[in-house]
């Protein structure tokens, strides 16, 4: 693969960076994830927004201008020959003496990468995914998409060794997100229902789009949260996410969804999504 990093293009095993580097030290960097279908960004602007939210909170600046940034996307796809897969993108506040306050001029470090991966068909697209509850035990800024991911990296592994696909968190009662994902369910009148932006759970740009494509598609939404009982007694359940678009859930706790299977709901937004921002992407 060749990445970027800092300006230059590189074999991966060529790119290096410093042991002092903030993201590595104190996890302070954030990222974004794009997916890319047929060479092309999917929801590329949300992500640029959002990107330039996170470094906002956290008082870090881009070392790229909008311009370059989307072009450093472009190139890596050409330069990968990517047609279906994601590009990850990471800025940290870059290398100082290890210190905890913030450095006065710190130089951020920039890094992309590409994979490959299947996004438009997954088995699991058949069946729907399988999630235990577990606390979300996460930092509370959960809207700053930044590389602290040692929990959802546990609750994901947890959900692996209960044969789960993955895990839905609770606080005080109601689910907040996916370990990676936004969660939604659909009730038995036919209601999306998710839960409202705040601190507790990241501003999917999935999800933002799903709530867009769910008006047109005539499906009335609700943003609100929910309990692990009312999804249980849910009609559908799917998460979102830039990776998985819509995925149906169909377990929950080990207990069945609705039918157990794909909602017809759930596969009408998945439908919606693919075709509108297919024919949008940059
Ligand atoms: N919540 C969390 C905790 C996530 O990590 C992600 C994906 N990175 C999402 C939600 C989904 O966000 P998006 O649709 O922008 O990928």
């Amino acid at each position: 693969r060749i990445v970027y990093l800092n300006g230059e293009w590189l074999a991966e095993s060529e790119a290096k960076v410093s042991i002092f580097d903030r993201g590595f030290l104190f996890a302070d960097a954030i990222y974004e994830v794009t997916a890319v279908i047929g060479g092309k960004l999917i929801d590329y602007p949300g992500h640029a927004a959002r990107l330039k939210r996170s470094l906002a909170e956290l008082r870090m600046t881009c070392p790229l201008d909008a311009d370059s940034l989307l072009d450093v996307h472009r190139q890596i796809v050409a330069r990968n020959n990517l047609d279906e897969g994601l590009i990850y993108m990471q800025i940290s506040r870059g290398p100082a003496d290890r210190d905890f306050a913030f450095p006065a001029n710190p130089t951020p470090t920039i890094t992309l990468f590409t994979q490959e991966k299947g996004i438009l068909s997954s088995p699991k697209l058949e069946t729907g995914i399988s999630v235990i509850t577990m606390p979300d035990l996460r930092w509370v800024r959960r809207d700053i998409k930044t590389v602290q991911l040692l929990y959802p990296s546990i609750a994901k592994t947890e959900a692996m060794h209960r044969n789960a696909d993955d895990a839905w968190l609770v606080e005080d009662g109601f689910v907040t997100e996916a370990s990676s994902a936004n969660a939604h369910i659909v009730t038995t009148e036919g209601k999306l229902v998710t839960r409202s932006l705040s601190t507790a759970i990241l501003h999917g740009i999935t999800r933002a789009s799903i709530l867009d494509l769910a008006r047109g598609a005539g499906v009335p939404a609700e943003e609100r949260a929910f309990t692990p009982q009312e999804a249980k007694n849910a009609a559908e359940a799917f998460i979102t996410s830039a990776t998985s678009f819509v995925m149906p859930v169909t377990r929950i706790d080990g207990e069945p969804i609705g039918a157990g299977i794909p909602g017809p709901i759930t596969q009408r937004l998945r439908a919606a999504y693919v075709e509108d921002r297919r024919s949008n992407a940059i």
